[in-house]
Formats: structure tokens, sequence, C-alpha cells
């Protein structure tokens, strides 16, 4: 990967792959050997597209985001780097590293390959949005504007909890703020994606409410490490390899020209 940093940006990367206990895995998209949408390990050699969870979002028939982006794995549940999507937002952590790590994930990941984003989907408007807490947090919120985000293209969101959790689709536990008015393309960020119901149900509901393009960006990617093709996966690519924060999230190789 070609791709140069601002010395500050290299200097962000570099701390966290300190801070991380060198376990930061960049996230890898290969064909037939990760999913295309979110990224984790698939089983090889049986022509599978994507994991079952997004293979049950695509079936709904429910509007998705356009694109999927990651920066890393985050291996459940010792690693650092899952303590620290995990925790930053918790207030017993407040005064630890975790909510600083979690701030560099997330300025590589967001002020880095914004405009990757914005190339990817050519719009006359864009936005951007998190995946509101199910549990009213807001720390999200607050490092996303910290690390620049532009407060005039905030599209604001509500938990409404219509139907609540579980692994399928729920556009409707999602709402617009008062007032909001939706830009053509809207990029959605969350911190980690499981199954990705969340992020998905969030893209849904803008989707219906009139958004032309979503692209979602979730910092990690959360791995149980002896689920299914894991281990093979863990073992194979992940074991020795380094985290290169110039990977771009969205294409998982060069950015976009
Ligand atoms: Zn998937
Ligand atoms: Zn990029």
């Amino acid at each position: 990967v070609t791709r140069i940093f601002r010395p500050e940006a290299e200097q962000v990367a570099a701390e966290l792959i300190v801070g991380s206990g060198n376990g930061l895995f960049s996230v890898v998209r290969e064909t037939g050997f990760t999913c295309e949408t979110c990224a984790t390990p698939i089983p090889t050699g049986r022509g599978l597209r994507w994991c079952v969870p997004c293979l049950d979002h695509i079936r709904s028939g429910l509007p998705l985001a356009d694109r999927v982006g990651s920066l890393i794995y985050a291996l459940e549940d010792d690693s650092q780097v899952y303590k620290i999507v995990r925790n930053y937002k918790a207030e017993a952590y407040r005064e630890t590293d975790l909510p600083r790590l979690m701030t560099a994930m997330l300025a590589l990941g967001m002020r880095e390959h914004w405009q990757c984003a914005m190339k990817l989907a050519p719009a006359a408007s864009h936005g951007w949005a998190v995946v509101p807490s199910t549990r009213g947090r807001t720390k999200l919120r607050e490092l996303v504007l910290e690390i620049g985000a532009p407060p005039l293209q905030e599209v604001a969101l509500r938990y409404t909890g219509a139907v609540g959790g579980g692994r399928a689709l729920h556009p409707e536990n999602w709402a617009l703020e008062q007032g909001v008015v939706i830009p053509e393309h809207v990029v959605v960020v969350d911190d980690s994606w499981v199954t990705g119901s969340n992020a998905q149900g969030v893209a849904s509901m803008l989707k219906q409410s009139g958004a032309l393009r979503v692209s979602s960006l979730a910092v990690a990617r959360v791995m149980r490490p002896g689920f299914g093709a894991n281990p093979e996966f863990i073992r194979s690519r992940l074991a020795g390899s380094t985290f290169d924060g110039h990977r771009c999230p969205w294409t998982g190789g060069e950015c976009p020209d």
C-alpha cells in the first residue's frame, strides 16, 4: 500500500500498534476467503461470498449499506483491541488509555480515509451519523466530533428500541431526530461490528428515509477466535502480520483514485 499520511497521523498509527499490545490486525478483504460485506473469515473452497449473518441481511430484502469498511479485527475476549472497543465508553475506564486509543483508531479510519468514502459514493451532498448506543451512551459521537467531523453534516439519530435486539434487521429500531434533513450519502460510524444488525438496521432506515447511498464504517470487526473458519484464518493470515494504517478501510488495500 503506497498511501502516505501526514506526520501526525503516522505517529498516531505507530502509537496505536504499541498501545494495543501488538495485537492489531488490518482487515483482510479477499473474495472467497473473507465475507464481501463484513470481512469476517468464511469457509473456503465452497464458492461462498458472505458470512451467515450478512447473507441473512441480504435475504431480508431490506435496503442495506452500499459499502462496509473496517480497520481492524478485534479478537474476543482477552485481546487488548477487544478491550478498547468494548470498554472505551465505560465510566470506569475514563482515566485509562482506552478512550485515547479508540480516538486514535477513529482518527485513522475517519480523517485519513474520509475522502475515500466520498470518492466511492459520489453524491451531491454528504453527511455522517453514529449508530446510537442502545444504552444511551454518547461517547462515540463525542469522539467523532472531537476528531473533526463537521457538526453541520451530522445526521442525528436515536435508538427507539421498537422491536428490540437479536440478529435480525430491524430498521424500526432507529429513527431520525426531528428536523434532520438527509443528504444523498451518509457515512454511518460505529465502534464495532459483531453481526452487523445494528449498523445495517440504521442503513436500512436511512435508505427508507431517502438516503441514496450509505457507507458504514465499523472501526473493529469483532471475531471469536475459536469459531468456524476463524482459527485457520488467524493461524495462516493474522499471526505474524502487522497492522498497516495506510490500508484503506473501504477497499482493504489501496485508497481509491
Ligand atoms: Zn459478513
Ligand atoms: Zn482510503
